[in-house]
């Protein structure tokens, strides 16, 4: 260990190197205060001193203080040399920092004690700080990645955002969501997809400048942040990541894959967020959209309405269109999920060269759409259409051949039936295509007086009628803000009125009677024949 010995006393000073070197210390030097202070505020200064009290051009006392000042890591730990041995003395030398102090002419033994616990103290205070800053990389870092993790961003962001808005700079963020991050997951293993995450996270730092900030943000989605980088600057530095990581290809020897990555963009200036975490839930709006309109690309965050064209219906208002985006990324992974399922089970029935001739179709099909310029939705559609068309050719072979065997004019007839039996399969994922028209009619009325259409009575799909029926009940008997639940008879009388006009006079009917003859309210009967003679009467007016 290092040790800096200040005294202007040459006598004394030899006596002190000698001593210390004996005991195997690298002694430094000095015989004033001001030469001990300027090597105490060099880089690698020792960390134990020990110094005379008495100096010329500076005094150990105000060297102490001094150093106090400073709060100096790793602890510097101080020995007073004095010959002054009075209480008051002492006190005024710790009250300066000083941890001991030794009186001259000094005694070996009691300097080398002295000595030995100063050592102790300042290597224990390494250590702790050891200890400290691989603490502090443990919370600050990602294990995985070596990036930055997400509970330093908020620290970070915070700073830089109140920087920006002091400084009226301007601040970007980037939110990054590696595309089908799952299916590498699947194919290639969870290690592979680890791989994947350290590459990735080395090329973003690639593309990001030397002042911006990459975080991890979750398991496949990254934060970076850009200070002093304007909507547009941000937007370049975006589609630069992006491309880097679409040329990029990950192996490890055994497998290889290349991935792409989707962006939101959002700044401070062009977007004017109320706060930090505004910033980024802008971008993460951003990202859906990057997400929903096909992946692989970067997309700025819509500020508001004002932005979108102007004959913009209301219904595709700015949330509207987010909650759409939303659910059709969603359905987007049904989709895709469904596709995939009939591809595995049709895997093992076929060989590899089935395989081959499905993925060479695809390629056309991409490079035609690109060269036509299709919306990447579109390109989607036919690469999937292709997929299920062969997925769907090997099962129908499959299925039918092994039943007809040989019989040749029946094969033909089967054949050319195969369009309009995988249009019934595929009719199959079409799950929602009978549900969509209740939902859109449920506010029609019977008597054509409804919206959005204004159908009128069997125009109006049987599900919508019911549903509209069954919905008023239910609300008619339960209890909702501003409103009392109905009792019972109330609610048939309700019925019975609107029957012909708002409802179908002939389910207001069968309605009554199942709950009569279920005994779903327990009322006299004749408030049913009362009613029902309403809807009787409603039914041959309509
Ligand atoms: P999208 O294009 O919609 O983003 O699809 P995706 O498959 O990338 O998105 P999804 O959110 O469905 O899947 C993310 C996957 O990332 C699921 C999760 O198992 C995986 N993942 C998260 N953290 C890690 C990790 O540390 N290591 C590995 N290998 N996988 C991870
Ligand atoms: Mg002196
Ligand atoms: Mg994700
Ligand atoms: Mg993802």
């Amino acid at each position: 260990m290092k040790v800096l010995i200040a005294e202007d006393d040459n006598i004394s000073r030899c006596r002190l190197e000698k001593f210390l070197e004996d005991m195997k210390y690298e002694v430094i030097s000095c015989k004033d205060g001001l030469d001990a202070w300027e090597v105490i505020q060099s880089e690698n200064a020792p960390n134990l001193l020990i110094l005379d009290w008495m100096m010329p051009e500076m005094s150990g006392l105000e060297i102490c203080r001094r150093v106090r000042q400073q709060a100096r890591e790793p602890y510097t730990y101080i020995l007073l040399l004095t010959s002054k041995n009075e209480d008051e003395d002492i006190v005024t030398g710790m009250e300066a920092g000083a941890d001991d102090y030794i009186t001259k002419p000094f005694n070996q033994n009691e300097l080398r004690v002295r000595l030995s616990a100063g050592r102790r103290i300042v290597e224990m205070n390494k250590e702790l700080l050891d200890t400290r800053d691989a603490l502090r990389k443990k919370v600050i870092y990602d294990d995985l990645t070596g990036l930055h993790n997400r509970y330093y961003m908020s620290e970070i962001l915070e700073n830089e955002y109140s920087r920006a808005l002091r400084h009226q700079t301007d601040l970007s963020c980037l939110l990054l969501d590696i595309d089908y991050f799952k299916i590498i997951n699947d194919t290639f293993g969870h290690a592979f997809g680890d791989l994947v995450l350290r590459e990735f996270s080395a090329s973003l730092k690639l593309g990001a400048r030397k002042y911006d900030f990459v975080f991890r943000y979750g398991g496949e989605e990254f934060l970076v942040l850009l200070p002093n980088t304007s909507i547009e600057g941000a937007q370049s530095v975006a589609e630069k990541i992006r491309a880097i990581c679409e040329s990029k290809t990950y192996t490890d020897g055994t497998n290889s894959t290349i991935t792409t990555v989707s962006v939101g963009v959002a700044s401070l200036k062009h977007h004017q967020p109320s706060e930090s975490k505004e910033l980024i839930a802008f971008a993460d709006k951003a990202l859906y959209r990057s997400k929903a309109e096909g992946r692989n690309r970067v997309s700025v965050y819509l500020k508001d309405s004002s932005m979108q064209s102007a004959d913009d219906k209301v219904s595709e208002s700015k949330d509207f269109r987010y909650l759409k985006e939303t659910i059709s990324s969603v359905l987007e992974k049904i989709r895709n999920a469904s596709v995939q399922s009939l591809s595995y089970m049709v895997r093992t029935l076929v060989a590899s060269e089935h395989r081959k001739h499905n993925q060479q179709v695809i390629q056309y099909i991409e490079l035609v759409g690109e060269r036509f310029n299709l919306p990447p939705r579109v390109i989607e559609a036919f690469k999937n259409a292709a997929l299920i068309h062969d997925n769907f050719k090997v099962l129908l072979d499959k299925t039918l051949k092994s039943k007809n065997k040989g019989l040749n004019t029946s094969e033909k007839l089967e054949i050319e039936s195969y369009p309009d039996m995988m249009a019934e399969l595929t009719g199959l994922f079409d799950f929602f295509a009978n549900e969509r028209s209740i939902l859109q009619h449920h506010h029609e009325n019977f008597d054509g007086s409804g919206y959005p259409a204004g159908l009128k009575g069997n125009e109006i799909p049987l599900g919508a009628r019911i549903f509209a029926i069954v919905d008023a009940m239910v609300a008619m008997l339960s209890e909702r803000p501003f409103r009392k639940s109905l009792p019972p008879e109330k609610v048939i009388e309700e019925f019975a009125d609107s029957a012909g006009s708002q409802f179908d006079p002939k389910l207001v009917f069968i309605l009554f009677d199942i709950i009569e003859k279920q005994q779903v309210f327990s009322l006299p009967e004749t408030v049913f024949m009362k009613a029902k003679e309403k809807v009787r009467k409603s039914m041959v007016n309509s």
